[in-house]
């Protein structure tokens, strides 16, 4: 057993990770001497000031989330044995949910691991590394990975501004393989990502489910895709008899992808994808009063940081009042949140005054989240990031 440098959480705290939750802040820990003189990213144990072990993780000083545990237990070695264990678990999840191997494979907490996402397209894996201690994992990590999964290609997308954060550099590079462009099947679409230049991962799955509700109500329906990245809610319109689907999109690489997937797909004829800033666009449309019976609006965090909340959540009614505007009497309307810095009720306070304030009645018929493979650690609620809420006007 490897004896890790033990932390002690100050008298009274520590709250939330005794009640099973896997994070401790900086405020809560005693910073000793021999604490302050941790590496970010150092393993350790983790005591209450009683002495009682709480378990073993990593920690960083320099983090507002001072520390994150990865295991219940104390000396807990982190080693392939380990990270295999935890791959196989969250892989035959997957593999019980979906019939083909493309999902995301770890979603960091919620899969018990702390600081790592993985998605996984058939043989090639992205890794997402964002905090010290687990990019001081990346050796056992992968090894596991190779031995569960066996990739061809494994993609490192060390690139998300939260390295920054935690005093990591950013980098891309192929720990395997090489990063290219690949096909993703989903919801029996064949869609293109980039693996390694593409947003994120290259490939977001989080709306699968979400896709293929709007996707259930599109046939015959003309569709306004806003912010539709490479086409994930274009083409599964469109894929089952849309009559017509406008996409919009800032980012011309994305929408070039989305272009190739149609023309797959045999409905480039039906689509129409626009590079565009949505709000520019929504305001040209309803000026020129054009309609659609589905409008999707899915943008990028309003939200950024805490800060950002209040002109975050005004951007979002203003989103909800310029979408709620292009849909036809009696269509649907969807709207989307991926910040993590806004609660769901604000997000639906926010969208249902926008509506309100574009003169339409609505009825929300649906409030959806990520899909399955985005596992929520039930003691951190805010591991809870996408919401989608979908609305059928009058
Ligand atoms: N709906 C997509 C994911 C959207 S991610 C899917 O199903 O995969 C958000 C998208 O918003 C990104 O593709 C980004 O390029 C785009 N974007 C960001 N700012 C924008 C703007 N001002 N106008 C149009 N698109 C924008």
């Amino acid at each position: 057993m490897a004896a890790h440098p033990t932390i002690r959480l100050k008298p009274k705290e520590g709250r939330r990770l005794r009640a099973g939750a896997p994070w401790a802040f900086s405020n809560e820990v005693e910073m000793s001497n021999a604490t302050k003189a941790l590496k970010p990213g150092a393993i350790v144990n983790v005591v209450g000031d009683d002495g009682h072990p709480l378990g073993s993780g990593y920690f960083n000083p320099n983090s507002l989330i001072a520390i994150r545990l990865l295991d219940a237990q104390p000396d807990v070695k982190f080693n392939t044995a380990f990270f295999e264990k935890k791959l196989a678990r969250a892989r035959d999840l997957r593999d019980a949910l979906y019939g083909k191997p493309y999902y995301r494979l770890v979603h960091a907490e919620g899969d018990y691991l702390p600081g790592v996402t993985i998605d996984r397209f058939g043989d090639a894996c992205v890794v997402q590394v964002t905090t010290a201690g687990m990019e001081g994992l990346l050796e056992p990590l992968l090894g596991a990975l190779d031995k569960i999964i066996s990739p061809s290609d494994v993609i490192l997308r060390a690139d998300t501004p939260s390295r920054a954060l935690e005093g990591l550099e950013s980098y891309v590079r192929a720990a395997k393989g090489e990063a290219s462009r690949i096909a993703v099947e989903e919801n029996g679409i064949r869609y293109f990502a980039d693996l390694g230049s593409g947003q994120k991962t290259g490939w977001y799955y989080d709306q699968r489910d979400n896709r293929a509700f709007m996707a259930s109500l599109a046939g015959g329906k003309s569709v306004l895709d806003a912010y539709c990245y490479t086409g994930g809610f274009a083409l599964a319109a469109a894929k089952v008899g849309a009559r017509e689907v406008v996409a919009l999109d800032s980012s011309a690489p994305a929408l070039a992808l989305a272009e190739e997937s149609a023309a797959a797909n045999g409905v480039a004829s039906l689509c129409k994808f626009v590079k565009a800033d949505v709000f520019e666009e929504f305001e040209r449309l309803g000026n020129a009063k054009e309609i659609f019976d589905i409008v999707i609006a899915d943008p990028p965090p309003f939200v950024k940081s805490r800060k950002d909340l209040e002109p975050g959540a005004k951007a979002y009614r203003k989103l909800a009042r310029m979408a709620a505007k292009l849909v036809a009497p009696n269509g649907l309307l969807l709207l989307a949140s991926c910040s993590h810095n806004i609660q769901p009720d604000r997000f639906a306070q926010e969208c249902a005054m926008g509506i309100q304030r574009a003169d339409r009645r609505a009825r929300l018929i649906r409030q959806a989240g990520a899909g399955a493979d985005h596992p929520v650690h039930p003691m951190l609620p805010e591991s809870a990031y996408l919401k989608a809420l979908i609305y059928a006007l009058d």
